[in-house]
């Protein structure tokens, strides 16, 4: 569970499933002489300095063990040094993606999830207003999830990406500002835009360097922004007809 608002609902699952959960995953690879594709998450950055982004995966994080986030961010975290311990002792044949924030058609939506495309959609495509959070300066940087899937097939099947760790998203950055204005401009929606408190430990940034997905994987994102809203817009406005 990535989103933040079920942080707050299930951290316990959250960081089970995380921890525990790849630990046995790990066993049975292990068992199966498999290979161990894990996929991990720009959260293991945390709150990058400006400094730092465009994030490298030679990054190590700037991350709040105890804040309401770090059931997911510690426990990716973990995630990955569990693959790295097994790469160790047991010369486990792994690969680690990380994975920057990614949307598209049949994306998770309701008041449960709160990711910021699916409710800022939703919003709009119903005039309500649009939440954005703290005064909208924080950005991120969005994959269309065809392009992330190119990239994650493309890790899957390079034997030279065994024992790596690639970034896969995209490193065109907005603020959540201008994406609530787009995203009002392609819904021709009358929504207004809201200010609502930021959470606790809302990272800043987000962008991913992508010179090491480049360069071994040949990959790089190729959907605009505006023409991934663009699909996942309209794919709401089918299912918000219903
Ligand atoms: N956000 C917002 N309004 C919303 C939902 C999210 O302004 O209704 C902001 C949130 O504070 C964060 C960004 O949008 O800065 C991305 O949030 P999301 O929950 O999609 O994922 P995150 O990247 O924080 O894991």
């Amino acid at each position: 569970r990535a989103s933040p608002f079920e942080f707050r609902q299930y951290p316990i699952p959250i960081l089970k499933s995380n921890t525990l959960g790849t630990m046995n995953a790990l066993g049975i690879a292990k068992a199966h002489n498999a290979l161990f594709f894990y996929t991990s998450t720009s959260e293991v950055y945390g709150n990058p300095p400006d400094e730092a982004v465009p994030t490298s995966e030679k990054y190590f994080g700037h991350v709040n063990p105890v804040g309401p986030r770090s059931c997911y961010d510690e426990s990716k975290r973990a995630g990955e040094a569990f693959i790295k311990a097994y790469e160790l002792q047991h010369n486990m044949r792994a690969k680690i993606v990380r994975i920057f924030n990614t949307s598209g058609p049949r994306i998770r939506y309701g008041p449960e999830f709160g990711r910021v495309i699916p409710n800022f959609i939703h919003q709009a495509l119903n005039d309500l207003d649009i939440t954005v959070f703290g005064d909208g300066s924080q950005t991120r940087s969005f994959t269309y999830v065809t392009d992330e899937i190119e990239g994650i097939l493309k890790m899957v099947r390079k034997d030279e990406a065994i024992g790596e760790v690639i970034n896969l998203g995209n490193d065109k950055e907005y603020t959540i500002l201008e994406l609530a204005k787009i995203i009002v401009e392609l819904s021709d929606s009358n929504s207004e835009i809201v200010f609502k408190p930021l959470p606790i430990d809302d990272p800043e940034r987000r962008c991913p360097d992508l010179t090491k997905a480049k360069n071994l994987l040949n990959w790089k994102p190729i959907t605009p922004l505006r023409e991934g809203l663009k699909k996942t817009i309209a794919w709401f406005r089918d299912i918000e007809n219903e």
